[in-house]
């Protein structure tokens, strides 16, 4: 069963929010990286979904950081792909300067 109730949570930029359905797989790609790696979190893992913080950008970032496939990759992601249980997706590219530029 999905759950459609809207989740409430604290992001530590936009205060007591609106989060996105708990995140089923992130697929990420990167440079030095032949194919896409799939991300799929171990514990239930949301998004603030104002869109306003760069929230998808840190999740991607601290999941790539950690993730043991993504070791052998000589650079940062590049793109980043979130699919959500609720069948959403969202895309995320990796460029150095433009998530503050949309800030
Ligand atoms: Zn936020």
């Amino acid at each position: 069963m999905l759950r459609m109730i809207p989740v409430q949570r604290d992001c530590s930029r936009c205060g007591h929010v609106e989060f996105s359905a708990a995140i089923s797989v992130i697929v990420v790609w990167a440079h030095g990286l032949r194919l896409a790696v799939p991300m799929i979190p171990k514990d239930e893992l949301r998004l603030c979904a104002t869109g306003n913080c760069g929230a998808a950008h840190r999740l991607v970032s601290r999941a790539f950081d950690v993730h043991p496939e993504t070791q052998e990759s000589v650079g940062d992601w590049k793109r980043a792909l979130i699919v959500f249980e609720d069948g959403n997706g969202m895309e995320i590219r990796n460029r150095s300067g433009e998530t503050l530029a949309c800030a």
